[in-house]
């Protein structure tokens, strides 16, 4: 079976700073990957490679089987793995002058050439799914936040990705919200989704984690299921965020 992302001695610098180190890490088919680390450990910069929005220094690369070398090589796949890897943002990103509706329907029309009546249909059919029908023809400043998000992740959907990346999606909401979009999410996994997430939501990553990551200063020092992880952390560090955070 092929990985969906495989990460092999992966090095990434920003300048001087050696941001990610050494980064070993292989997602399977419906796997759902949830890493944790400390503010500026690297977390973002790792899941932002995963779809080519960082480029990377030295090792390997490879999504859902096509090859990403790093900086300077072949970026031949780069236009493929952006269309198979939906991203959602901590900030939604919508945009503003579209309505809910044509914001979903954006991406398959231009990059993929779906006719409008189907691009719309889609748009239908996944504003439902993640509980906001109603709100179809709004405009994005028009809804909360919660629901903004779950509009994100509808637009990321309808181009029928291979993988999510979801980088600290309820980090910017109001706490009454976090649970309509971490629903949607547990949701996603449950339908057999390929995912990473990026989250400080421990109750969430216990919960729907295949795997929980924990990144240190840009290395993954500890991983594991997420029972073994949060109860019993081998690794000081891993230890001393979670008594942290927990
Ligand atoms: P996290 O998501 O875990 O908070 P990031 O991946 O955003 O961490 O950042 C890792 C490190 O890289 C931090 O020291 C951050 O300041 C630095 N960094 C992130 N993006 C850039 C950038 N575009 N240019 C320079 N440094 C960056
Ligand atoms: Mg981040």
């Amino acid at each position: 079976m092929t990985h969906i992302v495989e990460m092999k001695g992966m090095n990434k610098y920003f300048g001087k700073l050696h941001v990610l180190k050494n980064i070993d890490l292989t997602v399977e088919p419906g796997e759902v990957v949830v890493i944790i680390g400390a503010s500026g450990s690297g977390k973002s910069t790792l899941i932002r490679c995963a779809n080519g929005l960082e480029e990377y220094e030295s090792g390997k690369l490879t999504v859902d089987g096509h090859p990403l070398a790093p900086k300077g090589g072949n970026q031949k796949a780069l236009a493929e793995i952006r269309k198979e890897v939906g991203m959602v943002f901590q900030q939604f990103n919508l945009f503003p002058h579209l309505t809910v509706k044509r914001n979903i329907m954006l991406a398959p029309m231009k990059v993929k050439n779906t006719p409008e009546t189907v691009a719309n249909a889609t748009a239908e059919r996944l504003l439902n799914r993640v509980g906001i029908g109603s709100q179809a023809d709004k405009y994005p400043s028009h809804l909360s936040g919660g629901q903004q998000q779950r509009v994100a992740i509808a637009r990321a959907l309808a181009m029928e990705p291979r993988l999510m990346l979801f980088d600290e999606p309820t980090s910017a909401l109001d706490p009454e919200m976090i649970g309509e979009v971490l629903d949607v999410m547990r949701e996603l996994a449950k339908e057999g989704m390929t995912m990473m997430v990026v989250t400080h939501e421990m109750g969430f990553a216990r919960e729907v984690a295949d795997r929980v990551i924990y990144i240190h200063e840009g290395q993954i020092v500890e991983q594991g299921k997420p029972d073994d992880v949060f109860d019993n952390p081998q690794n000081e560090r891993t230890q001393a965020f979670l008594s942290r955070v927990l």
